[in-house]
């Protein structure tokens, strides 16, 4: 057994012997049942949060007022939430009441999908009040009651349910995906950063394709920010999806979501920072995106010259994309042109700007940058040794052909 679930029992176990009651619940039971590991454990409780801190020593009061504490087990940490249920959902993200209930059944009912809905107790007994075994085995995505409600209560849901096909190679049941395309106009009032999260768990799924697909043909991407902006459309042949399962890579999965999106060359820097995601992500899409669209085919020095200025993973990730695109590419080549450059930075060069400065005896510039870099491309190239006085001998060649 993985220690964070005996963590979860040991909390089950103490619950208990306290006089309440207490279980596994959400993910963590739909995981269980289908033998994958869980991504975290949730237990669900009669006891109120106070009652929880008094039980354990460690706890974090992560959201009391939703009546969640967090609970550290030899430091893993098992979310303890009080059963509850919630009502009116003004804002479509959280909702204005959290009202505390006493029993599991309606802690279970307010969940989203049946396969979400299930309990298990500390002795192992399942508690299914929503056929939830029977649509994990039917691999069904289906609301905990009518779906048009749950769907307008928190859109949220309908790309949850899009991702959870993705992650487990469900289809949705079909009341479920009819009102998923009447309620895709709730989808307006999500925030760009919960979209993203799921678009981010749906690139951790072997088969994002399944995922993306009903985003589409249901109508739900043209309405989720920050795509309802782009004004893309929703008419796309299923088949064009099938490469989002080609490359594993998260980088190029977004970036094909944008050349799927009709983004351009000039489009894409904009369209990157709308996303939201890190500047780190954002640079990297924006680079294999830009390189793979507009990929040809390379010579040895070409593709030399490409990976000094943006480095293997970058090119290698632009010439997955430019092979999802249908353009040929020659990413073994790439690997094998890496390993035989015996130089791939400017740092790694013999002689500094500093030294090149001193030795040709001309004030710095650009030409100091501009000279650097083309010693890097001729060591890189074999053409001459990373030595210091052969470099130096050089660079003032070359700086003097500068000026
Ligand atoms: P993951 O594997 O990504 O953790 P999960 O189903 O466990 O998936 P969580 O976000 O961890 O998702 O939520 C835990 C549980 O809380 C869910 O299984 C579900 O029962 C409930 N839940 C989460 N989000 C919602 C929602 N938007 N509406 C209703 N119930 C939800
Ligand atoms: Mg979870």
């Amino acid at each position: 057994m993985d220690e964070r679930r005996t963590a979860a029992m040991r909390v089950l176990e103490a619950l208990e012997q306290a006089g309440y009651e207490a279980y596994l619940v959400g993910g963590c039971v739909r995981d269980f049942v289908m033998q994958r590991i869980p991504q975290d454990y949730d237990v669900a409780t009669s006891a109120r949060p106070e009652e929880i801190q008094t039980v354990f020593s460690h706890t974090i009061p992560t959201g009391i007022q939703h009546g969640t504490v967090t609970v550290l087990i030899r430091q893993i940490p098992i979310e303890v939430t009080t059963f509850r249920v919630e009502s009116g959902y003004e804002d479509h993200r959280r909702p204005s009441v959290v009202h505390f209930v006493s029993s599991l059944k309606q802690d279970l009912a307010r969940r989203d999908f049946t396969m979400n809905a299930m309990a298990q107790d500390l002795h192992g007994r399942m508690y299914d009040y929503f056929s939830g075994m029977e649509d994990i085995r039917a691999k069904k995505i289906r609301t905990v009651g009518n779906p048009a409600e749950r769907f307008a209560e928190d859109p949220l849901r309908m790309v949850r349910a899009a991702r959870f096909a993705a992650q487990f190679n469900f289809t949705l049941e079909e009341q479920t995906a009819q009102a998923m395309r009447e309620c895709r106009e709730e989808c307006v009032h999500l925030s760009v950063e919960r979209v993203a999260a799921e678009l981010e768990k749906t690139w951790m799924s072997d088969r994002p394709s399944l995922g993306i697909n009903i985003m589409f043909s249901s109508g739900l991407m043209e309405m989720l920010p920050p795509f309802r902006f782009w004004g893309i459309s929703s008419a796309m042949e299923p088949g064009k999806f099938l490469p989002f399962d080609e490359v594993e890579d998260r980088i190029v999965r977004w970036a094909y979501l944008l050349a799927v999106c009709g983004t351009t060359v000039e489009t894409v820097q904009r369209r990157v920072k709308d996303l939201r995601l890190s500047n780190a992500d954002g640079t990297a899409i924006a680079t294999c995106f830009r390189l793979g669209t507009e990929w040809k085919p390379l010579t040895e020095r070409e593709g030399k010259e490409l990976l000094l200025k943006e480095g293997l993973s970058a090119v290698i990730q632009a010439s997955h994309l430019a092979k999802l695109l249908g353009k040929a590419s020659l990413q073994e080549q790439f690997t094998a042109w890496w390993a035989e450059m015996p130089v791939k930075h400017v740092k790694e060069l013999a002689v500094n700007g500093r030294e090149l400065i001193e030795h040709c005896k001309r004030p710095p510039g650009p030409w100091v940058r501009d000279t650097l870099w083309d010693l890097l491309k001729q060591t890189a190239l074999k053409q001459i040794p990373n030595q210091k006085e052969v470099l130096l001998k050089e660079g003032c060649r070359l700086g003097k052909l500068d000026s």
